[in-house]
Parts: C-alpha cells; structure tokens; sequence
C-alpha cells in the first residue's frame, strides 16, 4: 500500500509545498459505517440524516456563502466553491464505496483529470495506455504536453512495456481499465508492483468498470478517478467527475488544486449523482447479465466478425478481468464482417431501442461509433493501431429486457 512518505517525497520532488489553509471536512475522514457490505455502502456509506431537519436525502444546499457568526466563526462551510455540505456527502459516499478516504468531485470527469495533471511540474512525463478514453488524450497533448510535461502511450496489456519506459522523470502511471472501445483489461497490481518504491503515482480511469466491479485503491492504486456522468450517475441526466485517495498528503494537495481551480461540481448535480450510487450495485448487477447475453448473441451472428468483452475466455486478459473484477460489465465492441465506414454506419442508424449518442453508463441502451463520435480527436493511425478501426461498434448495455435489447440487434445486423 502507497505509505504518506511517498506522496511527501514526491510533493517535496517536483517542488510543491502541500501547504494549504484548505481544511480537510470531518465528514471526509468519520465516515463510519466502513465495515459494510458494499450493496449497503451504496445507500449508507459517509450518509448521515441532515442535521437541521433529519432530511433522509442531503437537501440540495443552493448557496455559494454561509453566514458567520463571528469573523471565522462558522460551521465548517465558508464559499462553496470551497465546500458545499450536498458535494461533501457525495464526496464521502464516493471514498466509502471506492474504500477510500477522501473524495473529490468536480464539474466533470475531465476537471477531475486535469486536477490531477496539475500535481506535476513541467519537465515530470505520465505514462498511459494508448487505447485512451479521446477525452484523455486530448487533453494530456494538446493542452498538457504545452506545459512541458512529458506523455508515453503504451499498450499496458504487457506491462514489461510500462516498465521500459519509466525513468526518472516518471511521476504518474495513467491507466483505463477496461480500456474504451477495445475493452483490454490493465493489471492494476502489476502496475502497482512497477511503481511500489518509487515516487511515482499510480491513477485509475475507474469509470468503465465502476466501483461495484473493482476497486482499484484496493489494490495499490494511489488515486481513483470518475466519469461520475456514466454508471455513478446512471441515468444520462448528469456531467461530473471525481477522484478518491486513501493518503492524507495527496488529498490535502487535491482539496488544494479542488478549489484553487475551481473546477466543482453544482449542488444539484452532486445530488443526482447521490441518489443515482444508491442504485448503482442494482443496476450494475443487470448490465452485467444482460452484457453476458448480448455478447453471446453477438459472438454467435454470422455477420460479426469480431467481439470484444472480457468476459470470454479467449478474451486475452480474462484471467486478470477474473482476478480484478466482480463481473464483466455492459460495455461491449465489435466488428463487423463488412468491416466498412458504409456498413458500420448503416446498423447504427438502423437500431430503434439502442440509441445512437456519446456516452454511456446509463439505464438505457446506447450504441456509438468510436471512429467517428468518441476516438475523433485521435488522429487515423493512432486509432487504427490500437484496433479502432472504422467498423468498430460500441455498445453500452442498458437495463431493458435483453429480449428486446437482441430483437433490435437482430433486424439491424439483418
Ligand atoms: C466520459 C469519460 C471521461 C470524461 O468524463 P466527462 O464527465 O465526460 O468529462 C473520462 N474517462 C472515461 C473512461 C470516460 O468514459
């Protein structure tokens, strides 16, 4: 497990001095109820009836100030860019599901991520996977490459090929775990194994999976980091991110970037995040069974050529997807045998029930097609190398009846 020592050494490395007058809420640290289950985490973990009236749900604190009844005399809230007691109380569900001890939400995933960058200096290099979330590989070379931080694209399937690139200056391991759209699944202990006495950090993109499937703090990442718009929220009505520590050292200097940035969430939005983790082993539990189906139906149709989901065994990380995750998830891709632009496009646009949209994570069925819609910004070669070919289709499994979900697939593949 990451030590405090670590995180100091590498605060003290890069030149940051991990001083803040941010104080770290108590509700962070008293969570309780730890020693759930996490099915009852979900509902209960870091919750407390609201003290002033014993509202069962947080109400939703529409406030940016909190009146003081002497200069500094308040009642831990001051400005909520700094701390709103709605985002403290998702913040505190998301340590407790993710076995952590300090959340940190923002106004998206990619605030979340770009909190993080901003832990290194100019000069530091990250290493990453090459088959990326876009948004990710956006962002690290095109707005942190400019300030002179370093960025290394590996297949971390292998992770001799992790271990080659370190050096010196490596401060952050960036790893997706399953990787979007390919669905590769990254050894979170052998990475940690990779970085274990060194003073390199270790994050986990864990939105693809979501805590209910694994828990990467669990096994030796040093921070966790959310889409919280995909399976946290649920419901496709919600934009926000997060991250999770379990060192002192580190949240302190997250809470820092948290409201030096500014990049929070709303109240409103923390909200709907909350009430959507309430649900979230339940329908996680039904993604998982009907992906199962849906992949089956698809390994088994004569016009696809190619399926990817880590729940087959001929999946090449299926032994470490078995070792790591509770389940397989919902996300799935394949290929066609007509492995065309033409073709790709046209069973998209034939399918009723799966809507045709970015995103994913939420109750209804989505499909996408990464080489036009989320892989973008990753220029043809890239993309191609790494599998994202032109006929790719991702899927993201809802939780309509699978019945209905393989009757659409049906008539659009025929
Ligand atoms: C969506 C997504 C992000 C970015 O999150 P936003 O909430 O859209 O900013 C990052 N990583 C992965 C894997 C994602 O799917």
């Amino acid at each position: 497990m990451v030590s405090r020592s670590k995180m100091m050494n590498f605060l003290g490395k890069v030149g940051v001095v991990a001083q803040t007058s941010i104080h770290l809420l108590p509700n962070h640290i008293e969570m309780g109820k730890d020693n759930l289950q996490f099915n009852s985490k979900t509902i209960h973990g870091g919750q407390h009836p609201d003290k002033g009236y014993g509202a069962v749900m947080p109400p939703v604190y529409l406030t940016s100030t909190y009146a003081q009844s002497t200069p500094g005399g308040h009642m831990g809230y001051e400005y909520s860019r700094t701390h709103n007691p709605t985002r403290t109380a998702l913040e505190a569900a998301l340590a407790s599901i993710e076995d952590g001890t300090h959340g940190f939400c923002f106004g998206s995933g990619m605030a979340a991520i770009d909190a993080v960058i901003k832990l290194l200096s100019p000069g530091d290099e990250v290493i990453s996977t090459n088959d990326l979330y876009g948004g990710s590989y956006r962002i690290f070379t095109k707005i942190f490459e400019d300030f002179g931080i370093g960025f290394h694209f590996v297949d971390m399937q292998d992770p001799a090929n992790v271990a080659a690139k370190i050096n010196a200056k490596t401060k952050l391991i960036w790893v997706e775990t399953p990787t979007n759209p390919m669905m590769n699944v990254v050894d979170i202990e052998a990475m940690h194994k990779l970085v274990a006495d060194k003073d390199i950090l270790l994050a986990v993109d864990n939105t693809f999976a979501s805590p209910y499937l694994q828990q990467p703090l669990t096994m030796g990442a040093d921070i966790v980091m959310h889409s919280a718009t995909k399976y946290l929220g649920g419901h496709s009505d919600v934009i926000l991110g997060a991250l999770v520590v379990r060192d002192a050292a580190l949240a302190e200097r997250l809470s820092f970037i948290q409201n030096a940035s500014g990049a929070v969430c709303g109240p409103l939005d923390a909200f709907l995040v909350l009430r959507g983790i309430k649900t979230l082993h339940v329908r996680m539990q039904r993604h998982c069974e009907n992906g199962e189906k849906i992949a089956h139906f698809l390994a088994d149709h004569p016009k696809v050529a190619k399926v990817y989901w880590p729940g087959f065994p001929t999946h090449p990380n299926h032994e470490v997807a078995k070792r790591q995750m509770n389940g397989f998830g919902g996300m799935i891709s394949f290929v066609l045998g007509d492995d065309s632009l033409e073709k790709a496009t046209q069973t998209v646009e034939q399918l009723q029930l799966f809507t045709l949209a970015e995103s994913l994570g939420g109750v209804e069925s989505l499909a996408g097609h990464p080489a036009s819609m989320t892989h973008a910004s990753i220029p043809k070669a890239e993309r191609e190398k790494s599998g994202v070919v032109d006929g790719l289709i991702r899927l993201s499994v809802g939780i309509e009846d699978s019945d209905d979900l393989i009757e659409d697939l049906k008539q659009a593949l025929g």
